[in-house]
């Protein structure tokens, strides 16, 4: 600490206002109180008038705080105002000052510090009192009790007649100040290979509040806190961080840290201007995965994105590319999605399994991140990658029950969840599914757990119907509670120490599984068990329980299967369990292709950025790909949702021998060259050289370094916006313009939609961009034309006509589908009329073939008539039309 008396201070940041603050606090006072109420200081300026007063300022910030506002409020001002509660908030730190959140320590507590991240939650801004004036009921006496943070402090007497109340607490009398707590965690650029992003709570009051929103990229300077931990009402000896927010400061930058140096500048553009630029691209992806050139062509084209544009008439078309991949388990999706964190600048992974309570989107909760009253707004990943690219695996993940599941409502009574469905339905706005339905407007609340386990009551957004698979799993407890699932509905287990979720398929005796805690669970069997605590204490009204078995169980009983969405949460309590849920995906449309999400609700009423490109896995519905069926009866997603993507690629694992043998070659060379460098690294004695090393990991190394490729992309994004060339336009128009006619026969469905040329029109901007060039030329536009054909072919081609059908695409049935179906339905109407109790299900059956329909085929179609209640069956084995 400087050797001055406190007065010295104060003149010493008087002289520091004259000389470099003078205009902005004659500015502050014509604003203040209304429009200003802070003078915002560069540390740097303070540093450059006195050295060491600055680093007072850091080791000792509330102090030098008051004295800084000491020295405001004397300061010579033209008018006459008092400054008397305006604050000095000082921004930009020097870099000694930024630690990394996950490197924040003990000794930086009380003092100055700046972290930056993105803001992933925000409470409302609520009033907070910060002198309470109690009035005695008795004489009318006002008491003041300034209140510091912590629990609301009441006097212990009055000040009038001594007399220990009661009171009331006079608002007008009191002072309440704004204040809002937020969350910032690590940016997605600063986290390399899938580390979990730390997070640090930021509290701020006044005039700094309700600035930012959640995806924000900010800087916070303020000055570290303690607040110690709870153990179940227990005080710990551990504490944690957070915040006394002094300044938040959005920042505006891109790719906040990427240094690009003229080094590296060189070294791209020589990469740029190489023939073979896009052979090394491709390359570089994900290289321990043989083959899917063109999946991995296409995954460069879309890190390197379109252009956005601007039209003259204010809107704006994306730029970004949205991609889907639907493959065979096993094929490598997961490894490429998972790869393009390490190439990104930007990049978020998430996978459909995981349980971030915003999912994917954003969420407004009222959990206990606010004070259980409040609202907090919480981003999800497609907002956490603005500006970047949002890796989801598993996208359609399922989560369903069957229909006799009970759950458990917040008015303590409970129901079966098909009967939810069922009374649903009579009043609420129904959207169909692909394969099922989804309704909305329902008046329903469940007890449901927040992530710090507590059970809290929360409205159902939606309940959703499937149809259900021909395969279940019943998992018992030694509770002897059970629920029946589809295979990859997540349990929540408990495993050293953490919950983790684990799919209903891969669960063993043994596992823990969460139920509530506190009260008896009855069995399903009627017995009566009682659960063990759950050794992690933060989980405060669950506890687990032991699964005695897991079973799969043939499915012919039930017809559909069923979910609820509970917003923030996505999970609910049914059969005495924690049951996981999935999040409604409505909100998902407007997310990819306006590139925003508003959320309007409570008191919140926020529009979230999401200017990034989705890049999706999802494995087909049925275990494997049938090119037979129509891609959204296959995987369960909305054909809304569907025909948001630029790109959708199909990966089937068909055995061929010469492409098998290469994979299993490429394979074993890959771990091969692992095994050598672990080798090299833990044992001394080494008899293979290290050319021998080299020779091997050179196979399975990137062509470009995956920091150099990092910068490349970042680089070309911000520096490259090309336009099309003439000859380009034209190859695509054409494409375009072929691609249409080619379903023009009469009544064909309208083959590929508008949405496709502009899905061309990015792509070839995006492979101008590689090339670092202004331009998009006529082979930026073929190579892309190449692409989205071989697309089209895998997914759109109907196979039974061999044209181009993007009714599979959008609508969710081909053409020759529905003749199928009505051709069936005509059939069955045909065969009815001969026989008294209904067309026999064998004498349809022989028909279809008859006419060329082959029998799974029509088994299938039958099976969907039923459902659709377009066919019924009067009795065993007899088919009858509506
Ligand atoms: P998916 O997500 O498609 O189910 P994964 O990405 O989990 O599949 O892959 C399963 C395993 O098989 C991984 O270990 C992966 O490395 C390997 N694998 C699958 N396909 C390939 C391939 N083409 N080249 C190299 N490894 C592969
Ligand atoms: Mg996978």
């Amino acid at each position: 600490m400087a050797q001055a008396g406190n007065s010295e201070l104060v003149d010493s940041f008087e002289q520091f206002f004259r000389n470099y603050y003078d205009s902005d606090i004659k500015q502050l006072a014509q604003r203040y109180p209304n429009e200003q109420r802070s003078l915002h200081v560069d540390w740097q300026d303070l540093y450059r008038y006195d050295p060491d007063l600055a680093d007072d300022f850091i080791n000792q910030p509330e102090q030098l705080q008051r004295y800084a506002e000491e020295a405001l409020r004397l300061y010579d001002l033209p008018i006459d105002v008092s400054l008397g509660q305006a604050h000095v908030r000082v921004t930009n730190l020097p870099e000694t000052e930024s630690p990394e959140i996950r490197d924040i320590r003990a000794r930086d507590m009380n003092s100055l510090v700046q972290v930056r991240g993105i803001v992933r939650k925000a409470t409302d801004v609520r009033p907070k009192i910060e002198e309470a004036a109690f009035e005695c009921q008795l004489c009318g006496t006002l008491t003041r009790v300034p209140q510091s943070s912590g629990d609301f402090q009441e006097p212990h007497e009055c000040q009038g007649c001594e007399r220990q109340g009661p009171f009331r607490v006079n608002f007008d009398q009191s002072e309440f100040v704004d204040s809002q707590k937020l969350r910032i965690q690590e940016s997605p650029e600063g986290l390399r290979g899938g580390e979990t992003p730390q997070s640090l709570d930021v509290h701020v009051e006044d005039d700094i509040t309700g600035e930012v929103t959640p995806g924000d990229h900010v800087s916070a300077t303020g000055v570290l806190r303690l607040e110690q931990q709870e153990n179940q009402g227990e005080k710990s000896p551990v504490f944690d961080f957070y915040m006394e927010g002094m300044s938040v400061e959005i920042d505006e930058e891109q790719f906040e840290d990427m240094d690009i140096s003229d080094e590296d500048k060189k070294q791209i553009y020589e990469i740029s201007n190489q023939d073979d630029v896009y052979e090394q691209m491709v390359a570089s992806i994900a290289p321990s995965i043989y083959g899917y050139d063109q999946e991995k062509l296409a995954m460069i084209l879309q890190l390197f994105s379109g252009v956005t544009k601007q039209l003259p008439d204010g809107s704006r078309i994306r730029g970004d590319l949205h991609m889907l991949l639907i493959g065979d388990p096993g094929t490598g999706k997961s490894q490429m999605l998972g790869y393009i964190q390490n190439i990104a600048p930007r990049a978020v992974y998430t996978s459909g399994k995981g349980s971030s309570s915003a999912g994917l989107t954003a969420a407004a909760v009222r959990d206990d991140f606010g004070d259980g009253q409040q609202w907090t707004l919480e981003a999800g990943a497609l907002v956490l990658a603005d500006q970047g690219i949002a890796a989801v695996d598993e996208l359609d993940k399922m989560r369903c029950v069957t229909s006799e599941t009970v759950v458990e409502l917040a008015d303590g009574s409970n129901i079966p969840i098909g009967d939810i469905a069922q009374q649903a339905a009579i009043h609420g706005e129904i959207e169909p599914l692909s394969n099922g339905r989804t309704i909305r407007d329902i008046d329903v609340s469940v007890r449901t757990m927040t992530n710090s386990g507590t059970i809290v009551e929360r409205p159902v957004t939606a309940v959703h119907q499937y149809e259900a698979p021909s395969e279940l799993i019943e998992v018992i407890t030694k509770d002897g509670n059970r629920l029946r699932s589809t295979p990859d509905h997540p349990y929540f287990v408990h495993q050293q120490g953490n919950i983790v979720e684990r799919q209903a398929e891969d669960l063993t005796i043994g596992d823990q599984t969460l139920v509530p805690r506190g009260q008896d669970t009855i069995a399903a069997d009627g017995g009566i068990g009682t659960s063990n605590p759950a050794p992690d204490a933060h989980l405060r009204n669950v506890e687990h329980s032991e699964i005695a078995d897991v079973r799969r169980i043939d499915n012919s009983d039930w017809d559909y299967v069923y979910d609820l969405t509970v917003e923030g949460t996505h999970n609910f309590i049914a059969n005495g369990m924690v049951v996981h849920n999935s999040e409604d995906r409505s909100a998902m449309h407007e997310a990819l292709e306006q590139q925003k999400i508003s959320v309007s609700k409570a008191g919140i009423n926020a529009t979230l950025k999401s200017r990034c490109s989705l890049l999706g896995a999802a494995n087909p519905k049925y275990g494997r790909f049938d090119h037979y069926e129509p891609i959204s009866e296959q995987i369960d997603l909305e054909p809304a949702l569907i025909s948001r993507f630029d790109l959708i690629f199909t990966v089937t694992d068909q055995p061929d021998e010469e492409k098998d043998r290469n994979l299993a070659e490429h394979i074993i060379t890959t771990n091969y060259a692992g095994e050598l460098t672990t080798q090299r690294e833990e044992m001394a004695s080494l008899e293979v050289s290290t050319d021998e090393i080299a020779e091997m990991t050179d196979q399975v190394d990137p062509e470009i370094d995956a920091e150099l490729l990092r910068k490349y992309i970042a680089y070309a994004k911000q520096n490259c916006h090309p336009r099309m060339t003439e000859a380009a336009r034209n190859a695509i128009r054409d494409f375009y313009v072929d691609l249409r006619s080619k379903g023009t026969d009469e009544d064909a469905p309208i083959p590929v939609t508008a949405r496709k040329l502009e899905a061309l029109v990015r792509l070839s901007e995006a492979s101008a961009r590689v090339r670092l060039s202004d331009t998009v030329e006529e082979h930026d536009a073929n190579r892309v034309i190449e692409i989205v054909r071989s697309c089209l072919q895998d997914i759109g081609v109907d196979p039974e006509t061999g044209e181009f059908d993007a009714d599979i695409v959008e609508a969710g049935t081909s053409k020759s589908q529905r003749d199928r179906i009505k051709n069936l339905k005509g059939l069955i109407s045909d065969i009815e009329e001969e026989y008294d109790e209904g067309a026999p299900v064998d004498i349809v059956m022989e028909r279809a073939e008859e006419i060329g329909m082959d029998q799974s085929k029509a088994e299938h179609e039958i099976e969907k008539l039923k459902q659709k209640g377009e066919v019924y069956e009067p009795s065993t084995d007899n088919l009858r039309t509506t």
